[in-house]
């Protein structure tokens, strides 16, 4: 027997991202323009960076309590309240502050799966979705969105889906990788469906203070859905901070004691330079997102324009920060597309197979870069089209 085949078979079941791999190839390259990285390109505002360094000064440098400094889950709560139309939490039993949304997404599943429960995933989704599901002995159930319908999920398709070991409905949404959001009304349906079904909602709420079309809904904020739903929010999109690695979760009392307990065990805290980061980020950092956000969609709009006047079919992402162009009319799979346009152009972007098999077909680029470099990527992406595609298929 190998080392290998002593790997547990959970671990060996999910596949490496399909994100990494096209960052370690650019990263040996020169002159590449990356398009792959779901990362802003923005320094983390001074005023945050400076809070931390205060702190450092004054000796905090300290564990906190497990669920996360006081003051900051206060904090949370407050913004939560202020933008989720009056949704209340307790600071005290139901917030958790996580190592980013990615610790929050792995412990709630760990919370509330048990082996061989079934999670329905709208699809193409978070390449983490799947991963923390299989690890947590779930078994990922996707739901494939598409483009005609602007990448919502429906009440029927998720119905289509139910069995009775159905006990999860993941919801991510400003999507990553497709840039769509569900309108109020249609979540309503889907909280319905959820409360139909007795089903726990996580919803993963990374990218909500960027949207562009229409406003972001909260989840946990439509009637009689709180209880069963976990929230989660971070701090990675919003204010440039995903070095900093700190994000929550809100939910009942009874889901928070529970990731509160894995979480002691395995992190027991967030760092505390970067909780005093989050605390002054929430208190003074509003006027920070609102420039970026209005950045970004000047950059959605250029990325639009330009991908669709090549003549790739592109639906208008309204939220997140990430394009997801058809590139089906070239006849190349979305693999083959990316690794021709990295040799030929030296542009990275990402296979959209990489965010689930129904992603085939499509490539997601990321416009959380300057607007000098997205405009020389789509030159170069254009140039590939009109020139070293053809060459390619002679
Ligand atoms: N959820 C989504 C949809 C994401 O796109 C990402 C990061 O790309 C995460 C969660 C992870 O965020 P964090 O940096 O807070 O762990």
């Amino acid at each position: 027997m190998t080392w290998a085949d002593r790997i547990s078979p959970a671990v060996r079941a999910i596949p490496p991202s399909g994100i990494r791999r096209f960052f370690d190839i650019a990263a040996e390259m020169e002159d590449v323009i990356s398009l792959g990285v779901g990362e802003p390109d923005f320094v983390t505002p001074w005023h945050i960076r400076e809070s931390c360094i205060h702190g450092l000064n004054l000796g905090y440098t300290s564990y906190t309590s497990n669920a996360g400094l006081l003051e900051l889950r206060e904090e949370i709560v407050r913004t939560i309240q202020r933008d989720c139309d009056g949704l209340t939490y307790n600071p005290r039993n139901e917030v958790l502050v996580t190592v980013g949304v990615s610790e929050a997404l792995d412990l709630a599943m760990r919370t509330v799966l048990t082996p061989g429960d079934e999670v329905l995933i709208p699809e193409p989704c978070y390449v983490s979705y799947q991963a923390c599901t299989i690890l947590a002995g779930g078994v990922p159930v996707p739901v494939v969105t598409t483009m005609e319908n602007n990448f919502r999920v429906t009440v029927q398709q998720l119905e289509e889906k139910l069995t009775n070991r159905t006990k999860v409905l993941l919801l991510g949404y400003p999507n990553n990788p497709t840039g769509a959001i569900m309108p109020r009304q249609e979540l309503l349906a889907i909280a319905e469906f959820a409360k139909r079904h007795d089903l726990i909602v996580i919803s993963d709420e990374i990218y909500s203070s960027l949207t562009y079309e229409g406003t972001h809904t909260c989840f946990a904020s439509l009637p009689d859905i709180k209880d069963r739903t976990i929230l989660m929010n971070g701090f990675s999109k919003s204010f440039a901070m995903t070095g900093w690695r700190i994000g929550y979760a809100l939910g009942n009392p009874d889901f928070i004691a529970a990731m509160t307990k894995i979480h002691q065990f395995t992190m027991l805290c967030a760092p505390i330079t970067a909780q005093l980061a989050a605390l002054e980020a929430l208190q003074s950092g509003g006027s920070s997102v609102q420039k970026m956000v209005a950045e970004y969609n000047t950059r959605r709009r250029l990325m639009l324009k330009g991908l669709r006047e090549m003549g790739l079919t592109c639906f208008e992402p309204q939220g997140a920060f990430y394009i997801f162009p058809s590139i089906k009319e070239t006849g190349l799979t979305s693999l083959q597309f990316a690794e021709e346009l990295l040799k030929a152009e030296k542009v990275a972007l990402v296979p959209g197979d990489a965010f689930g098999a129904s992603g085939e077909g499509f490539v997601r680029c990321s416009y959380a870069s300057s607007l000098p470099k997205l405009s020389e990527a789509l030159e170069r992406i254009n140039r590939f089209l009109k020139t070293g595609l053809p060459r390619l298929k002679k």
